[in-house]
């Protein structure tokens, strides 16, 4: 298959303050489970936004039957601009780029189940995994909020690539044998809704290849509040083993296989701790997104930890959880049902 049919007929506005997915409200400050529907959500934890240093709190709930956590008052769609800084995006783009022993390891995780057709990337950034995955036997697609990385995509892969929110892409029903969607749906307001535009677009027997921080892994569980994946207030859900394949079976998507890997950025949890410990002694440090700015000092510093106290960690983590990232594949039924 050399050129994608063309199912996206024109380009969507682009502006990055539409970062929502869909017109329809969103769900904010509720204590009612928005996977399950239970009502009877607890306080998780609070943390700030570490990443970027700042000390506005946010409070995490967990819902007592299903295990989902979500941010209990998220920032508006309209408000995201300000926690997705540009540091942040340089951040994010230098992490995916080179990293094609990360792609060549998805690409095997998904030709087990299928080896062609059509494939629509969620979230698909500036386009590396499909054009990873190549136009040899795969018709491209892929959907992206950033106009910016949307074109770049476009470019890079061949791709036809939507720009805008994933509620709002016009797909016909059963189009894809296969979406991806990696490090995305933890960044989604509305996962239910886009879990069931998944189960529409994906053709009978198609495959969902879903990526996410584990809240239940080693990590998570060891560093608390001072866990890098928890992304305060990017990270508007927290999934389990346990919620992410409930969220999948409530839209009628069954398992294949569900897995956790080690995806350790323990350094950065144990930035975290000692970010804290300074401030607490009046010191204010470089926010960890910023640094790639930092002096020489604290660069030797941090590769004293890495030899040292991060190796003791990892060799220690098997024994108190998972593994930091849930790979997840589930399927539409072969007879259409979703
Ligand atoms: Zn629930």
């Amino acid at each position: 298959m050399s050129t994608s049919p063309s199912l996206i007929s024109q380009s969507m506005p682009d502006s990055a303050a539409t970062r929502r997915e869909g017109s329809q409200p969103i769900f904010r400050g509720s204590d009612r489970c928005p996977v399950c529907g239970h009502a009877d959500a607890t306080e998780w934890l609070r943390a700030p936004d570490r990443l970027h240093g700042r000390r506005n709190t946010y409070t995490l709930v967990r819902c007592q039957a299903c295990s989902l956590v979500w941010l209990s008052n998220p920032p508006q769609p309209s408000e995201m601009e300000l926690h997705y800084t540009e540091a942040y995006q340089k951040l994010i783009s230098a992490g995916g780029e080179n990293s094609p022993q990360r792609w060549r390891a998805r690409k095997a995780a998904l030709t087990r189940y299928k080896q062609g057709g059509t494939l629509l990337d969620l979230g698909c950034s500036s386009g590396s995994f499909l054009e990873f995955m190549g136009q040899d036997a795969w018709g491209l697609y892929g959907v992206e909020i950033s106009a910016e990385a949307a074109t770049t995509a476009r470019m890079k892969s061949g791709a036809q690539v939507f720009a805008g929110n994933i509620l709002d892409a016009p797909f016909p029903q059963s189009t894809f044998d296969v979406i991806t969607c990696f490090d995305v749906l933890e960044h989604l307001y509305e996962p239910r809704q886009v879990l069931h535009r998944v189960a529409e677009w994906l053709k009978p027997g198609g495959i969902f290849y879903v990526l996410v921080p584990n809240l239940d892994s080693a990590e998570a569980r060891v560093f608390g509040s001072y866990w890098h994946g928890l992304e305060m207030p990017r990270h508007l859900f927290h999934y389990t083993p346990a919620s992410l394949q409930s969220l999948a079976e409530s839209v009628g998507l069954h398992k294949l296989s569900l897995e956790t890997r080690r995806n350790p950025a323990v350094g950065t949890s144990l930035r975290y701790v000692w970010d804290d410990i300074f401030r607490a002694v009046g010191i204010r440090r470089t926010p960890v997104v910023y640094q790639g700015e930092a002096g020489f000092a604290w660069r030797a510093a941090r590769k004293l930890v890495r030899m040292t106290v991060l190796q003791l960690l990892l060799a220690m983590a098997p024994l108190v959880g998972g593994g930091e990232s849930i790979h997840a594949v589930f399927q539409k039924q072969e007879d259409g049902r979703a």
